[in-house]
């Protein structure tokens, strides 16, 4: 006989136990087999009850469950209801090293009375039970504050079947489609028809019907319907909805970045695919940092991942015909890179995080009129000057201004809204024709291997970049690599990399800033330039962040 919670057994609690459903219930094969289960507000315990003294227990965190169904038996003679739960712990990798979530799932089969009805009523109420629990238990990082995307949610899944392999389809099928069902979440299937599909449906979308959207793909895709939510009148309320990412290409950074960002062993292919989607049926939702970024061609795009030139640029664009080896493509475009390594020129120049801290007097808070930028031009067609500075390590490398600084805006924060342009005011960047203000740095090389800007913590599902970055610190994370760097060291770099350890390496041509605003000119007069993976416009390019504008299921 089935015990009720409103009854909690009393020496469980003499035990510490203070239980918030408490039941016993039958295998589902074998009605000899008993349990007895509890459901507490973080646990499911079940405790198999045998005569024999050893009494076995499974202890099961509703943080791992991504729900409960309750239902009828087969056919019509079974009095009995069922109820399922659904979890999917971190367990050992079968002969290799290493956790990673798999999937269990607990059934069990309720015969409280002979009346099904009864019956199912008591599994509903399980099924409810672990539901809610669960839904309050998912991994979070500490001092981060999360919404919930709303249930029952109406999710939008943009599938890409070109990406990687050409996979993501069967992918989805075969391990996410389940887990949603699992979960209870409702959605739709968009399968994508060319380039751009995504960017032109969003764009058009009406938004009230969708609590969110969610890409499976690689990182093209999700730029793509980043820039159709910025391309609306509305963006501001379009980019507001939460945003999701199922790892399905073969450059899937940010599905890596959201895997690291819930504090997980590291995961690839489909374990990493397994991870995502357990964490888009958490629902949990945070801020995502947006880049925008201004190209010659006066275009702007938003970005949520990288700007990068050089070495990385050629690897990503060069690598895209390796598309069918799946991940593995950065690692074959970086070996034969590697063999004709180029040498860049250009000028770069960036906002430094702390700069952009303490805005000069005169300037942001007194609301006065923009000022004329004054540093020697970072556009101008002749080489910068460079005023020697020797106070810091930085000397040999930078002409950082003095604390007489200018400043492009009038007001702040920076991300403000322009009603005429319709999209984010670009506070702390000049026109790319004007020259960079003087609070800004000036790196004094100008012969790069590459640059790259990047804003999550992982380039691709291997290399963990930024070890310090999250989704919204509201960094842009500039790193470089000058010229000079032999082979042998720019590989020991990537390889490094995929254990974050790249900076621990001691090498002296790469070098790390945090910043708000960069900009970008290159002198060479053929070569590559990305935006999230995808090819953009060759010429000078500069960019600011804009903390939080975006939202990201990530749990
Ligand atoms: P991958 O990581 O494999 O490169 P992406 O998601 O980055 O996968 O997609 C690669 C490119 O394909 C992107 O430029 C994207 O805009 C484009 N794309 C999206 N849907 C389609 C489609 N149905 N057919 C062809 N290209 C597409
Ligand atoms: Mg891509």
């Amino acid at each position: 006989m089935e015990k009720d919670a409103s009854d909690p057994d009393p020496s469980r609690q003499r035990n510490g136990f203070v239980g918030v459903l408490y039941g016993e219930f039958t295998d589902t094969l074998d009605d000899r087999v008993r349990y007895s289960v509890s459901l507490t507000e973080s646990a499911l315990t079940i405790r198999r009850i045998s005569s024999s003294p050893g009494r076995t227990e499974a202890v099961f965190k509703l943080v791992d469950c991504v729900g409960c169904r309750a239902y009828r038996g087969p056919g019509g003679s079974d009095v009995g209801a069922y109820f399922t739960a659904y979890f999917y712990p971190f367990k050992r990798r079968w002969m290799s090293a290493g956790l990673t979530r798999q999937r269990v799932e607990q059934c069990f089969r309720v015969a409280l009375v002979q009346d099904p009805l009864v019956n199912l009523q008591e599994a509903e109420r399980w099924a409810h039970a672990i539901r809610d629990a669960s839904a309050l238990q998912a991994p979070r990082r500490d001092g981060v504050v999360y919404s919930e995307v709303r249930r029952p949610g109406r999710i939008m899944i943009l599938v890409n079947p070109q990406s990687g392999r050409g996979q993501a389809l069967q992918l989805f099928t075969g391990h996410v489609q389940g887990m949603l069902t699992e979960a209870s979440v409702p959605y739709t299937l968009v399968i994508t028809e060319r380039q751009n599909h995504a960017r032109e449906l969003v764009r058009k979308a009406d938004l009230s019907q969708w609590d969110a959207l969610v890409i499976m793909s690689g990182d093209g895709l999700l730029f793509e319907v980043i820039n159709g939510l910025m391309e609306r009148e509305d963006w501001q309320e379009a980019i507001q909805t939460p945003l999701g990412i199922l790892p399905g290409g073969s450059g899937n950074a940010l599905a890596a970045s959201v895997h690291h960002y819930t504090q997980s062993p590291p995961a690839w292919n489909e374990e990493l695919l397994l991870s995502c989607g357990f964490i888009l049926c958490k629902g949990l939702v945070g801020s995502l940092d947006l880049v925008s970024v201004h190209l010659a061609s006066t275009q702007r795009l938003f970005s949520f991942l990288s700007l990068a030139w050089g070495f990385v640029a050629d690897v990503d664009t060069e690598s895209e015909k390796y598309r069918h080896v799946g991940a593995i493509r950065f690692l074959m475009g970086t070996l034969v890179r590697l063999a004709s390594l180029r040498v860049y020129q250009g000028r770069l120049a960036y906002l430094p995080i702390k700069e952009a801290q303490n805005p000069p007097r005169g300037s942001v808070m007194d609301n006065h009129p923009p000022s004329t930028p004054q540093h020697p031009s970072l556009c101008s067609s002749l080489p910068c000057q460079l005023i020697p500075n020797t106070s810091s390590k930085q000397s040999s490398r930078h002409n950082s201004s003095n604390s007489n600084r200018n400043a492009i805006s009038t007001k702040g924060p920076e991300t403000q809204s322009d009603s005429k342009t319709r999209a984010p005011v670009d506070s702390l960047l000049p026109g790319l024709d004007q020259p960079v203000p003087e609070s800004w740095t000036l790196v004094k090389e100008e012969d790069f291997v590459l640059v790259l800007a990047i804003y999550q913590s992982h380039l691709a599902e291997d290399l963990w970049t930024v070890p310090g970055a999250t989704a919204d610190d509201g960094v842009i994370h500039l790193f470089y690599v000058t010229a000079g760097i032999s082979r042998p060291a720019l590989l020991r770099l990537f390889l490094a990399m995929e254990k974050g350890a790249h900076l621990a390496c001691g090498c002296p041509h790469l070098v790390y800033e945090k910043v708000k605003a960069l900009r970008l000119e290159p002198i060479s007069p053929h070569g590559m330039i990305t935006v999230d993976g995808e090819m953009v416009d060759y010429g000078p390019v500069q960019a600011q962040i804009h903390p939080g504008l975006a939202r990201l299921i990530c749990g």
